[in-house]
């Protein structure tokens, strides 16, 4: 008969491959349910094994266990429910943290066991130290992306000047002081361990505090890379490696994540960390002024994307707030049973988390060839007749090309200038994420529509069934 140890490491396996089997399904909208159910019940089976394994000492405490379990599920399934598509973001950054601060629990709980006479090799006080500093980092890091993200907190009230100097100061204290209780070995002490933790819960305070504004996408993908190593770093510690796979996943996942976003800004990760962009940044408020729009209504817009022959709608934020997705569809299908050519493009960074705008757009069942990326659709474009965006704002601002003054200059964006006729739709000509102006609005190209996106389109659907 197999032995037990070896069943348990059976369904450890079996778990991992199916995350490993899901997370490739979440590459493509066709699978990516299925993927996320499947990697579920990897991570479940990995639950299971963790719950029958025998440990060393033969106490697997499971009143706690399973107490924890039902609350920590209750809340996340509740939690799950009821957030807003809108507020995705601020959730993933809180789910986030939480990863951040158990790690750091289990760290304060293995240095506790350490300093009470239980022997750790050499290697594992290192693992054990990293665990702490990094989710200690991604905690509080992440629990201010949240709040800032949420609007709970703005950039001003936490930035000063030599905010980056006191940063990389608070930095090296926290390594040194890091390094120091390693030195010490038994001879440390809990108040030590204590001391290192509040410092890194202070940095990654510190930390996220410059970053602003359009830069949280990529903060809260770091973030994550870091939870995924402290995961990672618990893992050695109990030598679990369900654990250690788990969290190279997430911190290779959060990395690549990070690295393509910073691309798609056209921005090195430094320059990202140092912050001074974004909401907190000066705006080029002037460069707009006097200057006049052109206005149309859903009637008119009715008129010209039914006599057009190719269309290509660029959904932003503004879509998720008004949730337009569904009408926008209906749209799409008047449109194209008379003919017209309809395509989406979609920005990395549009709306308020990686994949929003795909995400929405499957809900609303838009085939997945109809999306273009960057690259795609600025190659599309010249070709289109007109361009419709719909609640997008910053990834369409011709200022990060032809402005070398703005502060997002350089940032690659969906060039709808480049079409025949651009149309925005949008409730004023208020500024989006980055808070910064946008000429596009004033462009002789370009016609604005204001007013709610889903109203909006419905009406402009309603004109196009009546023409
Ligand atoms: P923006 O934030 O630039 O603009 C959204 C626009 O939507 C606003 O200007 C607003 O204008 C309009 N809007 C809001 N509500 C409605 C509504 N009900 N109907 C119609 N329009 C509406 O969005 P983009 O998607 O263009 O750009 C995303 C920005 O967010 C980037 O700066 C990006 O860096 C940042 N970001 C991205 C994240 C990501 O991972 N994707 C995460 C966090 C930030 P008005 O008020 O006039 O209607």
């Amino acid at each position: 008969m197999m032995a037990f140890d070896t069943i348990v490491n059976l369904i450890y396996l079996i778990g991992t491959l199916l995350i490993v089997l899901g997370l490739r399904k979440l590459g493509s909208p066709d699978t990516a349910r299925r993927g996320n159910i499947e990697a579920g019940i990897g991570m479940g089976l990995g639950i299971l094994a963790a719950l029958i394994a025998r440990l060393p000492d033969g106490d697997n405490n499971y009143g706690w266990i399973v107490g924890g379990a039902l609350v920590g599920s209750t809340i996340g399934w509740v939690a799950a429910r009821k957030v807003k598509m809108t507020a995705m973001p601020q959730m993933v950054s809180i789910f986030n943290g939480f990863g951040g601060a158990t790690a750091v629990l289990l760290a304060m709980v293995e240095l506790k066991h350490y300093y009470d006479g239980k022997p750790m090799a050499g290697t594992g006080l290192v693992v054990t130290l990293a665990a702490l500093i990094i989710g200690g980092v991604s905690f509080t890091g992440s629990m201010l992306a949240y709040l800032k993200l949420d609007g709970k907190v703005k950039d001003k009230n936490v930035t000063f000047k030599g905010q980056n100097t006191v940063n990389l100061v608070l930095l090296l204290i926290m390594l040194a002081a890091a390094v120091y209780l390693y030195m010490q070995g038994t001879r440390g002490s809990m108040a030590l361990a204590l001391v290192v933790m509040l410092l890194s819960l202070v940095y990654g305070f510190s930390f996220v505090a410059p970053i602003g504004g359009a830069d949280m996408p990529v903060v809260i993908s770091l973030l994550n890379s870091f939870t995924g190593l402290s995961a990672a770093s618990a893992g050695l510690i109990y030598g679990n490696l369900a654990m250690i796979v788990g969290g190279i996943f997430v911190g290779a996942a959060g990395t690549i994540l990070t690295v393509q976003m910073c691309n798609a800004m056209n921005r090195s990760l430094f320059n990202v960390i140092l912050g001074g962009f974004g909401g907190g940044a000066a705006s080029a408020a002037g460069a707009t002024e006097g200057q006049t729009v052109r206005q149309i209504g859903p009637t008119d817009l009715a008129i010209q994307l039914y006599y057009s022959n190719s269309v290509i709608f660029v959904p932003g934020y503004g879509l998720a707030v008004a949730q337009a997705q569904k009408a926008l569809k209906e749209l799409d299908d008047l449109l194209s049973e008379n003919g017209v050519d309809v395509k989406y493009a979609i920005h990395p960074v549009a709306g308020r988390m990686p994949g929003h705008m795909n995400v929405l757009l499957a809900e609303a069942d838009v085939p997945y060839p109809k999306l273009l990326d960057l690259d795609e659709a600025n190659a599309a474009f010249p070709n289109t007749d007109v361009v419709v965006i719909v609640g997008a704002n910053d990834v369409v601002n011709p200022a990060a090309k032809d402005d070398p003054s703005s502060p997002i200059y350089g940032m690659p964006i969906l060039d709808v200038l480049a079409a025949k006729n651009t149309v925005v739709i949008k409730r004023s000509l208020s500024p989006g994420y980055a808070g910064i102006p946008n000429p596009l609005f004033y462009h002789p190209k370009n016609a604005m529509l204001f007013g709610d996106a889903k109203a909006m389109i419905t009406e402009v659907a309603a004109e196009v069934k009546n023409l």
